[in-house]
């Protein structure tokens, strides 16, 4: 029998407290302990993945190397731990009822009446069992999606009851985060709302180990008190999660609540490690003792919930900390965004960043921004749409084809300079038929993205369908913007880049995907620096 253990993170009163974060937390102090850990998160919707939803529903789709569409937390798992992610660490209760539905079609079942308690709820344990026999972790971490009480988690609390029962105390440990308000009229910390909640978890037969409580202010010892009595649980496994000014305090936070160590203790594995956080604490003193700004601008249509660029975003963040530089991010519409206000909209930008994206709403605005950091000599960073869309301009503006455009946006352009990739033109199905997970890509040296780099061949994620037509790259190249990536199977440009620009650097694969606070990705580093140079130009 494996020896793995499981910790289940559920939420409560609200959503939005930060199971994502806290599970992130948690798995870094164990990682820092030479424990193997991975998370995994469960979505209690219907989608199969969530590759078809649309960014505002629940923000950024993340693409792990082995091409899975995926919820954006495994975005912070892989950036807090440094270590890939797969399929396997996201599941959806859509992926769990097509696989009983697939299973029973197969006659599986022998004529059994298919249920939910045992046939769904097996499922539910077979996904979550598969990362500790298969994959070998000491803990695997499995983050409940939702809120406790919701009807769509129920099959998942089911199956965390049974594994309980079924493996013992000390092997499976249930984490309840909960939010503590304060009420300012009376001064009060409140904990009826975290009573409740783990009343609601109770019902369900699950008894939460430790409660993380999400506060604004600090707990008091009295409240402390109050909790673990009317919660039933020891003292100790009542922790505080204070508001912080950054996600990445959040490990050193739980360290100092001693979450690890309680952690450790009621799974009966060793505490005699000491967590090895120097170089986690090293960025997180640069990142709040950066005292100049860099100024970049994100440019994209889904701005009104910053949540759809949360890699980019994130991966900004990591390459300023890294140069000693704070970054300040302008959110700018692309909609809102046309050749006429530009100039005005986009003024006092030290870089200008072209977000992904699908479909021509906001598209003039993206070319528009192109075209000014082209003329302007602004470093420029345009990711997968953001590329097409800097090609597109190129072809426009330098080139003269006046109508040249994706066949995404326009199918009869005249120019189709982003075309249709070959092995997409018979894909009827939209849910996991894009180009998706790493790739090789070869980088030419002497360009800036082999500056960058500092190697020859590197792997990035993707999620496209449209790609560079190469039959216009000679045209391209004599006019100045060149191939500067590309892959070395199939001949795909993978990135564009103008040498005669201070820094003007297209990729059509999703460089956000693959920074991490201990490894900031080489592209932003670059992209960056460039901006914080052009700074001092101007
Ligand atoms: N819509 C474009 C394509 O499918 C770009 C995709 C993206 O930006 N992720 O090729």
């Amino acid at each position: 029998m494996s020896d793995t253990r499981y910790v289940f993170v559920t939420g409560g009163v609200t959503s939005s407290l930060g199971k994502g974060i806290i599970s992130a937390s948690l798995a870094k102090l164990l990682q820092s302990r030479g424990y193997k850990v991975t998370i995994q998160k469960l979505d209690p919707y219907l989608n199969v993945d969530p590759g078809t939803l649309n960014p505002y529903e629940h923000g950024e789709c993340y693409v792990t190397v082995d091409g899975a569409e995926t919820d954006l937390d495994l975005g912070h798992y892989e950036r807090f731990l440094n270590v890939h992610t797969t399929q396997a660490n996201n599941v959806t209760t859509g992926r769990i009822y097509q696989n009983v539905i697939n299973k029973e079609r197969r006659g599986d079942f022998l004529g059994k009446t298919v249920q939910i308690i045992p046939h769904i709820t097996d499922e539910i344990k077979r996904n979550i069992k598969i990362l500790g026999t298969k994959h070998n972790f000491d803990v695997v971490i499995t983050e409940i999606g939702g809120t406790v009480g919701d009807i769509e988690s129920l099959p998942y609390i089911e199956a965390v009851r049974q594994m309980k029962w079924e493996l013992g105390p000390n092997k499976v440990l249930v984490i309840h985060l909960t939010l503590v308000p304060y009420l300012k009229s009376s001064g009060e910390l409140k904990t009826k709302p975290t009573q409740h909640s783990v009343k609601a978890l109770l019902e369900t037969g699950v008894q939460p180990d430790v409660l993380v409580l999400r506060t604004e202010k600090n707990l008091t010892q009295d409240v402390r008190k109050k909790v673990a009595l009317f919660c039933n649980v020891d003292i100790k496994s009542v922790i505080q999660s204070i508001d912080v000014s950054t996600i990445y305090e959040v490990p050193v936070k739980m360290q100092e609540e001693g979450l690890d160590e309680t952690v450790l203790r009621k799974l009966d594995l060793p505490i005699d490690t000491k967590p090895e956080l120097k170089e986690w604490k090293t960025f997180l003193s640069k990142l709040k003792n950066a005292k100049e700004v860099v100024n970049i601008g994100l440019i994209g249509k889904y701005i009104e919930l910053a949540d759809a660029y949360k890699s980019i975003i994130e991966s900004l963040t990591h390459a300023a900390t890294y140069n000693d530089y704070k970054v300040k991010l302008h959110l700018i519409h692309s909609e809102q965004l046309n050749h006429k206000n530009a100039e005005k909209k986009l003024d006092g930008l030290d870089g200008i960043l072209v977000a992904p994206g699908f479909g021509h709403r906001g598209i003039e605005g993206k070319f528009a921004a192109v075209k000014f950091a082209r003329e302007n000599d602004i470093p420029f960073l345009g990711i997968c749409l953001g590329m097409q869309c800097a090609v597109i301009e190129y072809a426009r503006n330098v080139l003269g084809y006046q109508e040249a455009n994706s066949t995404e946006m326009a199918i009869n352009t005249p120019y189709p300079v982003i075309d249709l990739m070959e092995d997409q033109k018979n894909v009827t199905d939209m849910g996991g038929t894009m180009r998706l997970g790493a790739y090789d890509c070869k980088v030419k040296k002497g360009t800036k993205a082999y500056e960058a780099y500092q190697t020859e061949l590197v792997h990035e994620r993707h999620r496209h369908r449209y790609e560079f037509n190469n039959e216009y790259l000679n045209a391209y190249e004599k006019a100045g913007m060149i191939a500067s990536g590309y892959n070395p199977e199939t001949g795909l440009v993978e990135i564009m880049e103008i040498p005669d620009h201070p820094w003007f650097v297209g990729v059509q694969f999703h460089p956000e995907y693959s920074s991490t606070v201990l490894k900031p990705h080489p592209i932003f580093l670059a992209f960056i620096k460039a901006a914080i140079e052009n700074k001092g130009k101007r």
